[in-house]
């Protein structure tokens, strides 16, 4: 439903705009008299010369009209109802012949000035811009400008404010240079004393270019007073553009003005430059965090590496000394109680002694594996040292833990070791009691004396520590 109404809205604006009637209307609006709307209907398109490098002004970007006036122009063409078309220059000295040859019928922004007036024609200005003095850092203030008589000053070829200057202070020492950023750069070297340019445009090259180097150091009473010329042949172009210009509102002018002071031109038109960054911060992002991915997995390989025997792959005393701690930890806060075994294997050395000491090793790996593959997974078994073992049962008491130990003893003791054979273990008990132990060094060792007993009972068997 909304979509058919939308539909013949459409239909209806478009013969509306093909038609002559929006034409008149739209001439009638702006109060063009007769004259000037048959003269526009005659002329059928404007013909337009910029300054090709005056930013935030104005700029041609790859063929186009860009910066300030580009929005002026625009809503001015639509006020006018006529094409107004860029003719497209390499300088404003260029734009300024132009406009004598005729080639242009306007210029989009442009000071009245003497020498000017015998071919165009000036509306009242739409901005009006101070002008500025900038010189290097350490140059003091320029309170009273007729003391810059001596001083070499420079100013872009072909601006109006070098004529009138020249007209106002005779005796100052006005250079011509090619660009705004030309005579920058010759103040920047000593060449030029100072670079004189509207506060707009010389601010915007500081932010670009010479940040910290050069500063505005002082306002002369002119102002650059810019409006729109137009060819003077054609008088009733002044009066149309005169009429469109008064009709633009304070706040249009502000919107523009904020817009492009706002926005460093690079950023709002040079997109591929922007693109070009941002891959570059991405390439870069994702170089960092492979390289912060690979350092994570190696540390944890390392953490893992440290903490774990190389033999058996069980973990190694330096964890299991962590693990008693943290138990120890628990038990003072929470009276969790934890018990130790210490688990030593039977003549070891014999083995070593018939076998040779790669036999042993591979005994030493089929035991530890019979360990893991028989205790709970809350219980942290460990290479206490050589061929002794260390298990600890976090929330487990002495009873329970000699029930896990006896079942480990039988099954050693009835399992077939490659190779070897029959082998036995001797096992060593002790739980964290406060009456039994003050601190976990006392635990170990009398698990230890409990292994030690084991041994001289006749081996193959539990003792726990009472
Ligand atoms: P007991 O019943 O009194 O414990 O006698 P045992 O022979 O096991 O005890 P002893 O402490 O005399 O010998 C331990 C042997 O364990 C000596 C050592 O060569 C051997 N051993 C310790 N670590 C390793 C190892 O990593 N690989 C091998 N193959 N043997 C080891
Ligand atoms: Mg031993
Ligand atoms: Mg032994």
């Amino acid at each position: 439903m909304r979509t058919t109404s939308l539909f013949v809205l459409m239909i209806f604006l478009s013969s509306f705009a093909f038609s002559e009637n929006l034409y008149v209307d739209l001439y009638a609006e702006m109060d063009f008299t007769d004259q000037e709307i048959a003269f526009l209907k005659e002329k059928k398109k404007i013909t337009m010369c910029i300054d090709p490098d005056w930013m935030p002004f104005e700029k041609i970007d790859k063929g186009r009209h860009i910066g300030m006036t580009a929005e002026y122009i625009s809503i001015l063409e639509q006020k006018i109802g006529t094409p107004i078309v860029l003719i497209p220059t390499t300088s404003w000295v260029q734009s300024l012949e132009f406009g004598k040859t005729r080639k242009c019928d306007i210029y989009s922004l442009a000071m009245a000035t003497k020498e000017r007036k015998v071919y165009m024609n000036f509306t009242r200005p739409y901005l009006s811009i101070p002008v500025v003095v900038a010189t290097k850092m350490d140059k003091f203030f320029i309170a009273e400008i007729s003391t810059l008589e001596n001083e070499k000053l420079g100013v872009v070829r072909g601006y109006a404010i070098g004529e009138i200057l020249r007209e106002q202070y005779p005796q100052m020492n006005i250079v011509d240079v090619d660009s705004l950023h030309q005579g920058l750069e010759m103040v920047n070297q000593g060449e030029l004393y100072g670079f004189i340019g509207t506060l707009v445009t010389v601010g915007y090259e500081f932010q670009r270019n010479f940040v910290g180097e050069l500063k505005i150091n002082g306002k002369f009473d002119e102002k650059w007073e810019l409006g729109i010329a137009t060819r003077n042949d054609e008088p009733l172009l002044l009066n149309i553009f005169e009429k469109s210009i008064a009709s633009i509102s304070e706040k249009q002018k502000q919107k523009i003005l904020n817009q492009w002071l706002a926005i460093p031109y690079e950023r709002a038109a040079n997109f591929n430059d922007l693109w070009k960054w941002m891959i570059a911060l991405l390439v870069i992002l994702s170089l960092l965090l492979y390289r912060y991915s690979l350092l994570k997995k190696y540390n944890s390989q390392l953490e893992i590496l440290s903490i774990t025997d190389k033999l058996t792959q069980i973990y190694n005393r330096l964890k299991l000394d962590e693990i008693l701690d943290q138990q120890e930890a628990l038990y003072k806060r929470y009276q969790h109680v934890f018990s130790v075994m210490i688990i030593d294997i039977d003549f070891f050395k014999q083995v070593n002694d018939q076998f040779g000491h790669q036999i042993g090793d591979e005994v030493l790996i089929e035991f530890s594996r019979i360990l893991k593959e028989n205790i709970r997974t809350t219980d942290i078994l460990g290479r206490w040292g050589g061929e002794e073992f260390m298990l600890i049962s976090p929330k487990t008491n002495l009873n329970d833990v000699s029930v896990l130990a006896e079942k480990l003893r039988e099954l050693i003791q009835n399992y077939s070791f490659s190779t070897i054979g029959m082998l036995t273990a001797s096992f060593g008990l002790s739980e964290r009691s406060d009456t039994k132990n003050a601190s976990l060094i006392d635990l170990v060792s009398q698990a230890d004396k409990s292994l030690y007993l084991a041994k001289d009972q006749g081996r193959n068997r539990v003792v726990k520590y009472n």
